[in-house]
């Protein structure tokens, strides 16, 4: 008897599974269709589309802020204490961040952009890694790790021009603290990346937002914009956000590299 019980149990999760699978195939059907028909595709990524290069958002408990302290991402903590914040920045942003290669998900939007469909990235995230994987046009809302800037006269730096065995990094022509050139917190959002993502939210006729909690603030806004011009909504996520029951039109549950991977193949197959 008890087996019986056991058998049919099972049996029901396999059936539940199944129509799972069928939900989430026709919805791949489905947001595949909105792509290969779309005029201007344009993604909106959030640190969820890195967490599989390796790279932790920053809340919860797997999170950055769970190991640091993000203090030293505060200016005024920074300019006080420039060494122990350059510390830690060095070990989150170059020692670990730089090791980080393009995964699945980021290698798809580059293929999309190659296919002519998706017309550019708007990023949340300063990881670099829309460009590694070969995307040319990505607005950074919160500038990029790789990048770093003077802080007195704004002679720009890459990563590789810098030592970084004698820490705080100075300036070479005026002896000033270097910094890494994404925006620390109660820092304005770059204004040439601002108003291109403004731009593109307008202009999409698709959104695909992949990995993004939407609770950052003013980058949360873009998907909010979009939709208010009628733009159709993708979502990529494992969990739900602040975006899926209010922005969201299809919500592709799963991680970013397999949903990406199936998508890709789906629109592929349109060809
Ligand atoms: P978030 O940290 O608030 O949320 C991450 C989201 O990703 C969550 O909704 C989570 O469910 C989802 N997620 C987790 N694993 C995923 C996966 N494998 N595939 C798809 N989604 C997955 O992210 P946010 O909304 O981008 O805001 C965090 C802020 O921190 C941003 O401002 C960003 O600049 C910054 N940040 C950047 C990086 C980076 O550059 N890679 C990393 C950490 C934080
Ligand atoms: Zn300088």
């Amino acid at each position: 008897m008890k087996r019986a019980s056991c058998n049919i149990a099972y049996f029901c999760q396999l059936q539940q599974n199944t129509v799972i699978m069928h939900q989430q195939k026709s919805q791949i059907h489905l947001a595949a269709e909105l792509i290969y028909n779309s005029k201007h595709l344009v993604a909106f990524t959030g640190a969820g589309i890195s967490v599989e290069s390796g790279i932790p958002p920053f809340r919860g408990s797997e999170g950055l802020w769970s190991k640091y302290d993000p203090q030293v991402l505060e200016l005024d903590y920074f300019h006080q204490n420039p060494k122990e914040s350059w510390e830690v920045i060095k070990e989150i942003f170059y020692d670990f961040f730089g090791k980080a290669k393009p995964n699945a998900a980021h290698l798809a939007l580059a293929k999309l952009e190659e296919m002519g469909l998706l017309k550019c990235v708007i990023t949340q995230n300063i990881d670099n890694l829309h460009q590694a994987a070969g995307n040319t046009v990505v607005h950074e809302f919160h500038g990029n790790s790789q990048k770093l800037i003077c802080t007195s006269c704004a002679k720009h730096y890459v990563v590789a021009d810098l030592n970084f065995d004698a820490l705080p990094p100075l300036c070479v022509d005026c002896k000033s603290l270097i910094k890494p050139d994404f925006i620390f917190f109660g820092e304005g959002i770059p204004q040439v990346a601002h108003n291109a993502s403004l731009k593109a939210a307008e202009e999409a006729d698709v959104l695909l937002i992949i990995g993004s909690t939407g609770e950052v603030v003013p980058a949360n806004q873009i998907p909010i914009l979009a939709k208010q011009t009628g733009t159709k909504v993708i979502e990529v996520n494992p969990e739900s956000s602040r975006y899926t029951d209010f922005v969201t039109d299809i919500h592709l549950k799963g991680k970013a590299g397999k949903v990406m991977t199936e998508l890709l193949k789906e629109i592929e197959g349109m060809e």
